[in-house]
């Protein structure tokens, strides 16, 4: 059994210039977690989606939308 979710936001903020963007790259599947559920092995997948920053001075061409967040700061 397999759950597939996608975050329904059209847009993502680049992490280096925080510049807005709509272009959508690229997508791939990610699997959160597989846990076993009544005797059935359940997966759950995210789609992620990677953008293309929009900014033509920004050093980071693709940044891919963050939409888990795991309780952690990055550094
Ligand atoms: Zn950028």
């Amino acid at each position: 059994m397999t759950l597939e979710a996608e975050s329904p936001t059209g847009e993502a903020t680049c992490h280096r210039c925080e510049n807005r963007s709509t272009r959508v790259h690229d997508r791939y599947r990610r699997t959160l977690m597989e846990a076993p559920l009544a005797g059935r092995a359940l997966t759950i997948r995210l789609a992620v989606r990677r953008f293309g920053c929009e900014n033509a001075s920004c050093s980071q061409t693709t940044f891919s939308e963050v939409t888990v967040r795991h309780g952690r700061r990055a550094l």
